[in-house]
């Protein structure tokens, strides 16, 4: 790879928050020639999946002040909003995602003015990693090849897989909706009676919308475990530092550890939700000295309860939602999906409901598929991910959640060597870290990816299991 006083040439993979993340980050941090490309398929940056959504409907699960892009300083985005002219937010609103979107959009901007240094964005997907001497090709769908010292895989969330039924055809009907990001809300508005699949946030994302278009028909929510995210309530700053026993390091350990904490904390007024959030800046430290067996306990047992109580909704969205299920407007199924079949007007849905034998059948006019990302990347069929494995250039992490990676971010090749040009950051480290998909993650991770770009040292948390 040239290094030294040529310009050093890093090319970022994805433009959504990660990928404009590092790139900020790059422009900021450098003290040296760069040469910084960014290549997103879509035509926007900054914004990716979370944060494409034009609908005021769908807010931040965080408060304004819980996502800032600079850790310094917490009201950046709220003096940005202000600067806006959005002056009714205060630092404990749930504003729209757009709008953070667009922040992160002219945060970038600035930073790129401030440095008079062009970012070369392409508008393009890129297929295919030539690795050669010296730096390394990045090919194009359209067949620019462009060329790399370092490369950032910032591919962020892939679109959920389709869950396992005995009637696979189905999902070549025009009554399922494969990916619940795709946003066709038109498509589905006519129907009576809808089935999302999945409970989390997306499925949230989904009833807003509906619920904002007036749509009066019944909404049907299926997951093994029924549950859905908890809202919040007023932040309470509960004191890292009151965690006086040593974590364990088993899973239900881990357990108990966090429920003693809970009723600890109760006698002192404060919530589970302030526990929680105090436990969110130790999360990867824990999350890391978990041995391989334990993270699989706890990705089979105790994620759904984690993703419930830790991803949380905005207040005034956990209100709508339960006045939708009180109307049963909004309709709950605890179970296993056994079978979707299209007959008739509608499909045929059946469920083995928790803890029973006997399936159950009910009938919807159209299914959404609200699981989530399908982080397991064995099973992705994206071209650059799938030459990437091929070739042994990354692999996946050992739970099937995401790239095996250095704590630094250099992703791991197919014999084990740490890569020295090869980068990821955000939901591709789910496996390694687990809590990293949030907006503050992702900037910390950002920073020390650049500053290890740059050749600057920094400590970083987390690191490969
Ligand atoms: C619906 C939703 C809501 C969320 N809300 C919040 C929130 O309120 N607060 C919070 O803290 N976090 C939230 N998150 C977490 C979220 O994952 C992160 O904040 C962030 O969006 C992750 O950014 P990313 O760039 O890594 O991934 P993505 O947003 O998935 O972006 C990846 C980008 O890479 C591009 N790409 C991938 N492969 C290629 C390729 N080969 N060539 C070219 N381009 C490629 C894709 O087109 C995409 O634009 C939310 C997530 C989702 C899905």
């Amino acid at each position: 790879m040239t290094l030294g006083q040529q310009p050093q040439s890093v090319v970022i993979i994805g433009g959504g928050l990660s990928g404009a993340l590092v790139a900020l980050q790059l422009l900021q941090e450098r003290t040296r020639p760069l040469r910084l490309s960014l290549v997103e398929r879509s035509h926007a940056i900054g914004r990716g999946v979370a944060y494409s959504s034009p609908l005021p409907c769908h807010l931040l699960n965080v408060p304004v002040n819980g996502v800032s892009l600079r850790r310094s300083e917490p009201h950046h985005f709220l003096h940005w909003l202000h600067q806006q002219g959005h002056d009714q937010f205060t630092a404990q609103s749930f504003v729209p995602r757009y709008l953070f979107g667009s922040y992160v959009e002219a945060t970038l901007q600035a930073a790129q003015q401030a440095d008079s240094l062009p970012l070369d964005s392409y508008e393009d997907e890129a297929v295919e990693l030539v690795p050669g001497s010296p730096g390394v090709g990045v090919r194009l769908a359209r067949g620019q090849v462009l060329m790399a010292d370092r490369v950032v895989l910032a591919l962020g969330n892939p679109a959920p897989g389709s869950v396992a039924i005995a009637n696979r055809d189905f999902y070549r009907s025009h009554r399922y909706i494969d990916s619940g990001w795709s946003g066709q809300l038109e498509a589905v508005m006519g129907q009576g009676r809808l089935l999302l699949l999945g409970m989390g946030l997306t499925a949230i994302d989904w009833i807003v919308a509906l619920h904002s278009r007036g749509y009066g028909g019944e909404i049907h929510l299926l997951s093994r475990h029924g549950l859905l995210p908890q809202p919040h309530t007023a932040p309470q700053d509960y004191d890292p530092a009151w965690w006086t026993e040593p974590p364990p390091h088993t899973t239900l350990g881990l357990l108990r550890w966090v429920r003693r904490q809970v009723v600890w904390a109760a006698q002192q007024g404060y919530g589970w939700r302030a526990v929680l959030d105090s436990l969110r800046y130790r999360g990867q430290a824990l999350w890391v000295r978990l041995p391989l067996a334990e993270k699989q306990r706890f990705v089979r047992h105790l994620r759904p309860y984690w993703d419930s109580h830790r991803h949380r909704i905005a207040p005034e969205i956990g209100e709508m939602v339960t006045a939708l299920r009180r109307s049963q407007q909004l309709q709950l199924h605890t179970g296993h999906l056994i079978n979707l079949e299209e007959r008739g007007q509608g499909v045929v849905v059946t469920v083995c409901p928790r803890g029973q034998t006997t399936n159950q059948e009910f009938t919807v006019e159209a299914v959404i598929n609200c699981t989530g990302p399908q982080f397991n990347y064995a099973k992705l069929a994206d071209p650059l991910v799938r030459s990437l494995l091929s070739q042994g250039l990354m692999t996946p992490d050992p739970l099937g959640l995401g790239l095996r990676a250095s704590p630094t971010g250099a992703v791991y090749s197919a014999e084990g060597l740490v890569s020295p040009w090869l980068y990821t950051l955000g939901p591709t480290r789910r496996g390694e870290l687990w809590e990293t998909t949030a907006v503050a993650e992702i900037r910390d991770q950002a920073e020390a990816l650049a500053q290890e770009i740059l050749g600057v040292g920094v400590a970083v948390a987390g690191g490969a299991g």
